[in-house]
C-alpha cells in the first residue's frame, strides 16, 4: 500500500446526494485526489449503486466517517450506538469503503463537564467490540478519532486512544488522528504520530483554523517528517470545512468561512499537501 491523498466530502456539500457526488467525484479526480471520505450520518439516503459507478469511473476510493447522534451515545446507550455504527458500516462496505472512522464513540460537542470515567470507557468497549468484529468480517478497519478537549472529554490524545483500543482488543481498530486536534492536544504533531505508529493508518490533514492546509500554524514539516519516520503508507485525507450541515458546524464551532471557496483548498491546499508528501518521500 502506498500513501494516498484524499478529501472529506464536506468540501463540496453537506450531504451525499447524486447531484453533489456528480460534482465532487470528477473534481476530486481532476485535482489528483485518490480518496473521498463520505459522511455516513444518514446512510439510507445514499444511492449506493450510483455512488459505486461514479467512484469507479473516476478511480476514486471511498472511505466513511460519522459521529454519533446525541441520543445514541456509546457511553450512555451502548446498544443504540452499536446499532447506529453497524448500519453505517454495512453501507460503507456496500460503497466499497475499507475504513469507517470519525467520532464513532461519541457525539461531537458532548461533554459531561468531568474527566472520563471507567464506566464510560467500558460502555464504549461494549458498543464497539461487536462493530469491530463485523468490520473484520467485512475486511474493514474501524477508526476512533480523538478530538480536542472542547469537542469531547473522552478521547483527546493518541495515547488515550491506544489504551482504549487495547481494551476493545480488535487488531482492525485504529486511532484516527487529525492534525487539527493534535495541534491542540499532543506534545507536537510529530510526537502524536510517533506514539500511534502503525496503529494510525488513516489520518485527517487539517489546518489549525480548519481552512486551507499550509496557511495556518501547523508545523507541516514536523508532521510529514514524523509520518516518513514511522513508514506511513496509508490515507491522508484533507478536512477543510467549507460546507457543513448546520448541526455539525454548531458542534464544531465553525462560525465563519474557513476558506474563500473550495477551489482555494483544491488548488493551494491540495498542492501544498502533495508537495509535502513528495518532499518527505511518502509518494513518488
Ligand atoms: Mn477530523
Amino acid at each position: 500500500m502506498a500513501t494516498r491523498i484524499g478529501m472529506h466530502f464536506s468540501l463540496w456539500a453537506s450531504a451525499w446526494t447524486r447531484e453533489a457526488a456528480e460534482q465532487a467525484v470528477p473534481e476530486a479526480a481532476r485535482y489528483g485526489l485518490e480518496v473521498i471520505e463520505i459522511p455516513l450520518l444518514a446512510p439510507e439516503t445514499i444511492d449506493v449503486p450510483h455512488a459505486r459507478d461514479l467512484l469507479a469511473a473516476h478511480k476514486i476510493s471511498p472511505s466513511g466517517s460519522l459521529c454519533l447522534p446525541d441520543d445514541k451515545l456509546a457511553t450512555k446507550d451502548p446498544a443504540a450506538a452499536r446499532d447506529f455504527v453497524l448500519r453505517a458500516l454495512e453501507t460503507a462496505h456496500a460503497l466499497g469503503c475499507k475504513f469507517l472512522g470519525g467520532v464513532t464513540y461519541s457525539a461531537l460537542g458532548y461533554k459531561t463537564g468531568k474527566a472520563p470515567t471507567e464506566a464510560e470507557y467500558e460502555n464504549i468497549v461494549v458498543a464497539l467490540r461487536p462493530v469491530a468484529k463485523r468490520a473484520e468480517e467485512l475486511g474493514m478497519l474501524l477508526g476512533l478519532e480523538p478530538c480536542n478537549r472542547y469537542e469531547t472529554h473522552l478521547l483527546n490524545t493518541a495515547a488515550q486512544s491506544l489504551a482504549l483500543l487495547d481494551r476493545i482488543g480488535a487488531p482492525n481498530t485504529t486511532v484516527h488522528l487529525d492534525t487539527y486536534h493534535m495541534n491542540i492536544e499532543e506534545k507536537g504533531i510529530g510526537h502524536g504520530f510517533r506514539v500511534a505508529g502503525a496503529r494510525a493508518p488513516y489520518i485527517h490533514i487539517s489546518e489549525s483554523d480548519r481552512g486551507v492546509p499550509g496557511t495556518g500554524t501547523i508545523d507541516w514539516d514536523d508532521a510529514f517528517a514524523a509520518l516518513a519516520g514511522i513508514g506511513f503508507a496509508g490515507d491522508l485525507v484533507i478536512e477543510s470545512f467549507v460546507t457543513l450541515p448546520p448541526e455539525i458546524a454548531s458542534a464544531l464551532c465553525v462560525w465563519r468561512p474557513v476558506a474563500k471557496d473550495r477551489y482555494e483548498v483544491l488548488e493551494q491546499g491540495v498542492s501544498t499537501i502533495f508537495g509535502l508528501a513528495r518532499k518527505h518521500g511518502l509518494t513518488g
